[in-house]
C-alpha cells in the first residue's frame, strides 16, 4: 500500500519541478524586428564569374590552361615537375609518368576541375578513360567514361571509389568535357589519432548532385577495409591510370 501513494506522491512532485523550471514565454508582440537582425561583421564581397565555371574572386587558380600556371601549381610525387602534357587549354595524363598533385596544401574546401575521357573509346569497365581526383591526396572521387560502359556501381565516374556509388550516371560521351564541383570537409582527429569527425563531401557532375554529404569511411582502398590514418592540410592528387585523360579550369576556394 505505501509503494502505490509513493508513485503518485513522486509524479506530483516532479510536475511540480518541471512547471518551476519551464521557460517563460516569448511574448512576441514586445519584440521589434531589429532584435533579430545582424549588421556586422559585414559579409565579405565575392564577384562571381561570368559563367559559373569561371573562378570567382576569391578562388586561387590552380590551372589556368597554360603551361605557366600547371608548372607554378603542381608537381610529381617527388616533388619534381611533372611531365603530364599541357597543350590546347588543358594538361593530359601521360601512361607511366605517375601522379600529379597541388602544390598548395589544403583542409576543406570548394573544388572545380573539368575532365575529358578520351573521345577514341578504348578497353571497357574500369580500363576506359579511369583518372581520378583524390581529396587532399588521400580520398578517390572517380574518374571513368561510363557512358554506355559498366562496371562496378561504386567504381563508377561519380563515386567515392569503393565506399559511395554516385546518385546517378549523368556522364557525357566520350570526348566531351565534363564538371565536378565538390565542397569537401576534411576529417578531423582527436589528439590520440583517432576520428573525432569524417571527411564529409557532396559532388555535382555535370551540374547535378552525385553525393549528397557523404561521410567518407577512410582513404582509398583498392583492396580491403579503409582505415583512417589522423593528417593535417594535404594537397589535391591526379591519378595517372593509363589511359590520357585531360583536365582543364581547375580551382579551389578554401573554407
Ligand atoms: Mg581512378
Amino acid at each position: 500500500m505505501k509503494k502505490l501513494l509513493f508513485v503518485p506522491a513522486m509524479v506530483f512532485a516532479l510536475t511540480a519541478v518541471a512547471q518551476k523550471t519551464e521557460k517563460p514565454k516569448e511574448d512576441p508582440a514586445k519584440m521589434k524586428h531589429e532584435m533579430t537582425e545582424f549588421w556586422d561583421p559585414e559579409v565579405a564581397v565575392v564577384t562571381p564569374g561570368q559563367q559559373p565555371s569561371d573562378a570567382p574572386s576569391d578562388a586561387v587558380v590552380l590551372f589556368d590552361g597554360t603551361p605557366e600556371s600547371f608548372a607554378a601549381n603542381w608537381t610529381n610525387s617527388k616533388g619534381e615537375t611533372p611531365v603530364w602534357t599541357v597543350a590546347d587549354g588543358c594538361v593530359t595524363v601521360v601512361k607511366g609518368s605517375g601522379i600529379i598533385k597541388s602544390k598548395m596544401e589544403m583542409m576543406d574546401f570548394q573544388l572545380h576541375i573539368e575532365w575529358r575521357t578520351p573521345s577514341v573509346v578504348v578497353g571497357e569497365s574500369q580500363g576506359r578513360g579511369n583518372s581520378g581526383i583524390f581529396m587532399q591526396g588521400k580520398y578517390e572521387l572517380q574518374v571513368l567514361d561510363n557512358y554506355e560502359n559498366r562496371t562496378y556501381r561504386n567504381g563508377q565516374a561519380g563515386s567515392f571509389y569503393k565506399q559511395y556509388a554516385p546518385l546517378v550516371n549523368v556522364c557525357k560521351k566520350p570526348g566531351e568535357w565534363q564538371t565536378y564541383d565538390v565542397i569537401y570537409t576534411a576529417p578531423r582527429f582527436k589528439e590520440d589519432g583517432t576520428v573525432f569527425s569524417p571527411a564529409r563531401a557532396t559532388v555535382l557532375q555535370n551540374g547535378v548532385l552525385v553525393q549528397n554529404n557523404v561521410s567518407l569511411f577512410g582513404p582509398t582502398e583498392y583492396i580491403g577495409i579503409p582505415k583512417y590514418v589522423a593528417h593535417g592540410a594535404s594537397p589535391l592528387v591526379l591519378q595517372e591510370h593509363g589511359n590520357p585523360v585531360s583536365f582543364r579550369n581547375i580551382w579551389v576556394r578554401k573554407l
